[in-house]
């Protein structure tokens, strides 16, 4: 059976460090699949940009007003718009398109500090297991894997190779017009990274039933191949239950 008729309906979990190549994986997946993709960092990246709106994070020492903001919380409303241009979904905060602003590398510095607090997290874990509720859907993020949909069908892990990461990540900044040495730039992952796996709150880790995918020298048809096979192997897995069930 073609893995894109798919009968079952499975969600698929992807966690990893930054700029692993998570979001482009997810995106094509979805694509193919006529999978909802919804991408939980931009969600906890629009709460950065109200935080740093409000003035809620001081641009000296970067302490966050965790106070304030826990009670700006229900003023906080984000939800996702597809965008027919691009073909993939932008992140929506209180009504105004926000895809670009979140992208940049002052919303990147101080978003590990906004995502590790419990309050923000538990809203944001809300709204994504209510987008995700009727499967046929891809997330990807730090905690899907975890805490957000721990029974997903597809977990998967990813990593690369550090300067692969930050080459990349220089590449998405450049293309958006903002440029950064290598050096700022691997810092930044290093910090975001440090941060996302030594926080208290659903801190970046590797559930044991994932997949690890390390795509340092894998092209991107090699890794959506690869994927593909294990999304085809649960199916035939699925089919052989049901057949064994009658
Ligand atoms: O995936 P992205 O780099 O856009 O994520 C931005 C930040 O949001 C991460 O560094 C992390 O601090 C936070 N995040 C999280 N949990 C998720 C997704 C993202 O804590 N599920």
């Amino acid at each position: 059976m073609s893995i894109f008729g798919l009968v079952q309906k499975i969600t698929i979990a992807i966690d990893g460090y930054s700029s692993c190549g998570k979001s482009t994986l997810a995106k094509t997946l979805a694509q193919k699949l006529h999978y909802n993709y919804i991408d939980t960092g931009a969600m906890y990246r629009a709460v950065t940009l109200y935080a740093l709106r409000h003035k809620l994070i001081d641009e000296t020492t970067l302490e966050v007003n965790v106070n304030e903001l826990i009670k700006k919380l229900p003023d906080i409303e984000i939800s996702f718009e597809f965008n027919t241009a691009t073909h993939h979904s932008d992140v929506i905060l209180n009504g105004e398109n926000v895809e670009k602003e979140i992208r940049t590398m002052q919303v990147s510095e101080r978003v590990s500090k906004i995502s590790s607090i419990k309050e923000v997290r538990e809203k944001m874990v809300t709204a994504q297991r209510q987008m995700g509720k009727h499967k046929a859907v891809v997330l990807d993020g730090r905690d899907i894997g975890t805490h957000v949909f721990p029974k997903a069908e597809l977990k998967l892990f990813m990593t690369a190779d550090m300067d692969v990461r930050t080459k990349r990540r220089m590449d998405e900044y450049s293309s958006k017009g903002q440029y950064f040495s290598f050096e700022e730039v691997k810092q930044s992952l290093m910090q975001r990274d440090y941060d996302d796996i030594n926080r208290i709150e659903s801190p970046l880790i590797k559930a044991d039933d994932a997949v690890v995918l390390d795509n340092s020298e894998l092209s991107r048809e090699e890794q959506l191949e690869f994927v593909l096979k294990l999304i085809s192997d649960l199916q035939l897995i699925a089919n052989k239950e049901e057949q064994a069930k009658h």
